[in-house]
C-alpha cells in the first residue's frame, strides 16, 4: 500500500485513481530514499515502474507556489518526456503541479510562453532542455530535484554533453537520481561527476522480463527475411504485433513492402515528426491498425497492452536491446511470443543474447508457404469469439505470396548500426595513469554488468581524492576523445 510512506493524501489518491494500489518492487525499494534526500542510482528494467518510483516521492516533495521548475527530468526521446509527463500530472493532480514537457521539433515560442506563465516540474530531451538554458528562457535556480530517466539510452544517444552542460548549470545543492537499465561507463562517469555519494537500488534483471514470453528464432537467408514475415503475420493473425529493425532505412522497406501487401502497418522512428509519432503511437494504443514497424530508440518505454507477437526482424546489436524489445509483450504476465529472424552473420549475437538473458530460444523450422496458406480456413482447434474473428478476419489482408513471391527483394538493409557498443581500448601499458585506477576502470570498462552499487563504491573510493581525480579525467579524456 503507499500509505505506508509518509505520502500526503492527495498523492495516494491520485494513485488510487490510476489503479495503483500497491508499489512495485522498484517503487518499494526507492520512495523512501527519495523522500529522504540523498543522490540515488538505480538500476531497474523497463516496466517496473521507474517513473512513479521518482514521481511519487519528487511531487510529495514539491509545493505549489514557485514560478520557476523545482524538478527537472532528462529523457532520451520525445515520446518519453511526454509519458513520463503524463505520469506526473496524474501523480500530482490534487497537488494541482504542473509538469511541462520540451522537445526538438516542439514550437520554441509555445514553450517559452509557457514557461514563463511558471511550471513546478520539467521534463524534456537534452538538447531542447539546453537550449532554454541558454536562451535565459528556463531558470535553473529553483531546481532541487534532477532525474536522469533511461540514463544508458540517453548517453548511447551521443547525449552525454549536453546532459553534462544541463548539470553544470544546475545548483549545487540538489538531489540527483539516475536511472538506468544497464551501467555502461558513460553512465558511471555521469553518476562519478555529478552525483554526491549516491545510494543504490538494484532490481535483478534476471529473466523476469522475458521468462513468460514463448521465444522462438527461425534461420532465414536475409533475402527471405520477407517472405517469412509476412508468413508469420499471416499465421499469427496477431491483433497488436510490434517487428523491430536495428535501423530507419529497414523500417521503411518493411513498412512499404507490408503496405504493399496490404497489411494494416505504420512506422515509427526517428527521423519521423514529432507530431506523427505521436499520433501513431495513439492509433496503435487504440488498436487502430496491427503492425508498428519501429527501432529500438523510437519504441523505448513504451508501453502498449495486449500486445500479443513481437517480431525482430533484425536480431538487436545490443543484448539489452533485446530485453526491451521482447519484454513490450506479455506484459503483466500476460503470455506473449517473440519471433527473431536470424541471418548467419547474426547467430553469434543471438548467443550473446542467450546467455545473457539465461534462457535458450528455441529454434524453429520456418513457416512454410502452406502453413500460411491453411490459416486461411481456421481450423477447430483454436477458439476465437465471434467479435474477434470478425476484427481479424475483416482487417486482415488475403495473402498474396505469389504476388510477393515475384516483387523484387530489396537487400541490405541490415547495415550495423554505428550507435551501438564499441569496445574501448586504452593502451595501459603506455599510459601514465594511476594504476590502481587504470586497472579498476579498465576491468570495469567492458562490462555494462557493472552494478550500480559498484559504482557508487568506486565514486567513494575515489572521488574526493584530488591526485587520483586527476587521473581520472585524463583516462576520461583518453576515452571519450
Ligand atoms: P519503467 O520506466 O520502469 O519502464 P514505467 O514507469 O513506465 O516503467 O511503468 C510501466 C507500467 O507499469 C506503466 O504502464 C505504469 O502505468 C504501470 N505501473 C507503474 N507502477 C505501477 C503500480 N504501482 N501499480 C500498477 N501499475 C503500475
Ligand atoms: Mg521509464
Amino acid at each position: 500500500m503507499f500509505n505506508q510512506y509518509e505520502i500526503g493524501d492527495e498523492v495516494v489518491k491520485a494513485l488510487a485513481d490510476m489503479g495503483y494500489s500497491q508499489p512495485t518492487e522498484v517503487q518499494e525499494q526507492t520512495i523512501e530514499k527519495i523522500l529522504a534526500g540523498k543522490d540515488l542510482i538505480v538500476n531497474a528494467k523497463t516496466g517496473s515502474g521507474k517513473t512513479a518510483a521518482f514521481g511519487v516521492p519528487l511531487i510529495e516533495k514539491i509545493s505549489k507556489g514557485e514560478k520557476n521548475p523545482r524538478a527537472l527530468v532528462m529523457t532520451p526521446t520525445r515520446e518519453l518526456a511526454i509519458q513520463v509527463a503524463k505520469e506526473l500530472s496524474a501523480i500530482g493532480k490534487y497537488k494541482k503541479l504542473k509538469s511541462y514537457t520540451v522537445y526538438g521539433q516542439h514550437n520554441i515560442d509555445v514553450e517559452i510562453g509557457e514557461l514563463k506563465k511558471g511550471v513546478d516540474l520539467i521534463i524534456g530531451t537534452p538538447g531542447r532542455l539546453l537550449d532554454h538554458l541558454k536562451r535565459g528562457t528556463l531558470n535553473p535556480q529553483a531546481i532541487k530535484y534532477v532525474v536522469l530517466d533511461e540514463a544508458d539510452r540517453m548517453l548511447d544517444m551521443g547525449f552525454i554533453d549536453q546532459v553534462s552542460d544541463i548539470l553544470k548549470q544546475l545548483p549545487k545543492q540538489r538531489d540527483t537520481y539516475l536511472f538506468s537499465a544497464t551501467m555502461p561507463f558513460e553512465v558511471r562517469s555521469i553518476a562519478w561527476e555529478y552525483m554526491q555519494e549516491p545510494d543504490t537500488v538494484e532490481i535483478s534483471s534476471d529473466t523476469m522480463t522475458v521468462d513468460l514470453i514463448e521465444q522462438q528464432y527461425i534461420r532465414s537467408e536475409r533475402h527471405k527475411k520477407r517472405v517469412y514475415l509476412d508468413r508469420f503475420l499471416a499465421i499469427e493473425k496477431p491483433n497488436a504485433c510490434i517487428v523491430f529493425c536495428n535501423t530507419r532505412r529497414c523500417v521503411d522497406m518493411v513498412v512499404d513492402f507490408l503496405k504493399q501487401n496490404k497489411y494494416s502497418v505504420e512506422a515509427l522512428h526517428g527521423a519521423i515528426s514529432q507530431a506523427r509519432r505521436t499520433k501513431t503511437i495513439e492509433r496503435f494504443k487504440k488498436a487502430q491498425f496491427h503492425i508498428l514497424v519501429a527501432t529500438d530508440v523510437a519504441a523505448r518505454g513504451l508501453h502498449i497492452d495486449n500486445l500479443d507477437l513481437v517480431i525482430n526482424y533484425d536480431v538487436p546489436l545490443d543484448n539489452d536491446n533485446y530485453v526491451h524489445r521482447v519484454g513490450r509483450t506479455g506484459r503483466a504476465g500476460n503470455g506473449g511470443k517473440a519471433i527473431s529472424l536470424v541471418t548467419g552473420e547474426d547467430l553469434m549475437t543471438l548467443y550473446e543474447i542467450e546467455e545473457h538473458i539465461g534462457v535458450l530460444i528455441k529454434e524453429v523450422d520456418p513457416p512454410s508457404y502452406a502453413a500460411a496458406h491453411h490459416q486461411k480456413k481456421p481450423k477447430g482447434g483454436k477458439k476465437q469469439t465471434q467479435q474477434n474473428k470478425a476484427n481479424t478476419e475483416a482487417s486482415w489482408p488475403k495473402f498474396e505470396e505469389e504476388k510477393l513471391l515475384k516483387t523484387k527483394v530489396l537487400r541490405g538493409s541490415a547495415r550495423k548500426d554505428s550507435s551501438s557498443h564499441q569496445e574501448i581500448k586504452v593502451d595501459t601499458s603506455k599510459s601514465k595513469l594511476n594504476d590502481t585506477v587504470t586497472k579498476t576502470v579498465l576491468e570495469q570498462n567492458d562490462s555494462n554488468k557493472m552494478s550500480a552499487a559498484k559504482t557508487a563504491e568506486i565514486i567513494a573510493n575515489y572521488k574526493n581524492k584530488p591526485v587520483k581525480q586527476s587521473f581520472w579525467q585524463k583516462l576520461k579524456a583518453k576515452l571519450f576523445k
